[in-house]
């Protein structure tokens, strides 16, 4: 179900998740508008203001999908690729 990676000393699990709209959507409202993106590093939420840097609201948004994904036991798959 899980693909696991070995990094140096220990195998770490992997788990696949979809992109989309993770630099767009809110972490804390998950509000999606492309205007959300300001520019390169600034993200400012139009539905709750929220301020945060770009790539951290959206790496937060990808650790959260990979969570729902591991806690719901549900099959991870690698992406097709065009
Ligand atoms: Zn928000």
């Amino acid at each position: 179900m899980f693909r696991e990676v070995q990094t140096g000393l220990r195998a770490v699990p992997l788990v696949f998740v979809d992109p989309a709209h993770s630099s767009r959507e809110c972490v804390e409202s998950g509000h999606i508008d492309k205007r959300n993106r300001v520019d390169q590093g600034h993200f400012i939420c139009r539905g709750c203001g929220v301020v945060a840097h770009a790539d951290r609201n959206a790496s937060h948004n990808i650790a959260t999908r990979g969570e729902s994904v591991w806690s719901a036991g549900r099959e991870s798959r690698v992406p097709a690729t065009p």
